[in-house]
């Protein structure tokens, strides 16, 4: 697996945010950090995790606000933690759109436990079986590999977050293709998400980033101006 998640940490806590952090790059993944509600919103659209891991008291509003908000346009993976371990916390928080939900203290191969079936799930949802495609497509000097999960060019792995390989893997499936900003968004987050194209967006230019030899020349990923994006066919 050459994908590596980003993973949002969300949390005001120094200590436990570090902790968290830390348990979660010795196993691989890519973390970033926000220590508030505001800090965590703005930046789940400026940075695309893979997955949020939730405080629920945080100081400028409650992790299920942020939650319900989150859950009006995105089925991104959300992790709640939190030292609420009533029942009802937890049904709160699992109603609100919440994947699972961690009671502080936890520890290590718990968090760890839970963040792959999170993942896991996302990948094997419906609607997201670009992943489970088969084989191959070439397309160029651009290899998307679908069994192994990555996408090389000029025989060099591109270091693709899953979010950034599913769009890949969604428009080499559609290659040539026009996918509406709708399309992939749906496709990708599932039907409640909608509205905002920014993750989209943002995603799109990465991918360009680490894929084309000049982003503003694209020879590979066209925009389709207020449509949508389209991937070159191959031969
Ligand atoms: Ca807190």
């Amino acid at each position: 697996m050459q994908i590596r998640e980003k993973i949002l940490v969300v949390e005001d806590e120094k200590s436990i945010a570090q902790f968290i952090a830390a348990v979660l790059s010795e196993n691989g993944y890519e973390t970033v950090q926000a220590r508030s509600g505001a800090e965590a919103l703005s930046m789940i659209s400026s940075h695309c995790p893979d997955l949020v891991i939730l405080d629920l008291g945080l100081p400028d509003m409650d992790g299920l606000e942020i939650l319900r908000q989150l859950r009006g346009w995105s089925s991104l993976p959300v992790v709640v933690v939190s030292a609420r371990s009533h029942e009802r916390d937890k049904v709160t928080a699992l109603d609100a759109g919440a994947d699972d939900y961690l009671t502080k203290p936890f520890g290590t191969n718990e968090l760890l436990a839970r963040v792959r079936t999170a993942i896991r799930h996302t990948r094997t949802a419906s609607g997201n079986d670009e992943i489970a495609q088969k084989g191959t497509y070439t397309v160029g000097e651009l290899v998307i590999d679908y069994n192994k999960h990555q996408a090389l060019v000029r025989g060099e792995n591109v270091k693709l977050t899953l979010s950034e390989f599913r769009i890949v893997a969604l428009l080499g499936k559609y290659a040539g293709k026009v996918l509406t900003y709708d399309f992939i968004i749906k496709e990708l987050w599932g039907p409640r998400a909608g509205g905002s194209n920014q993750i989209l967006r943002v995603n799109m230019a990465n991918i360009r980033r680490k894929i084309e030899k000049n982003p503003a020349e694209p020879e590979y990923l066209f925009t389709e101006v207020g449509v949508g994006y389209r991937l070159a066919e191959g031969e």
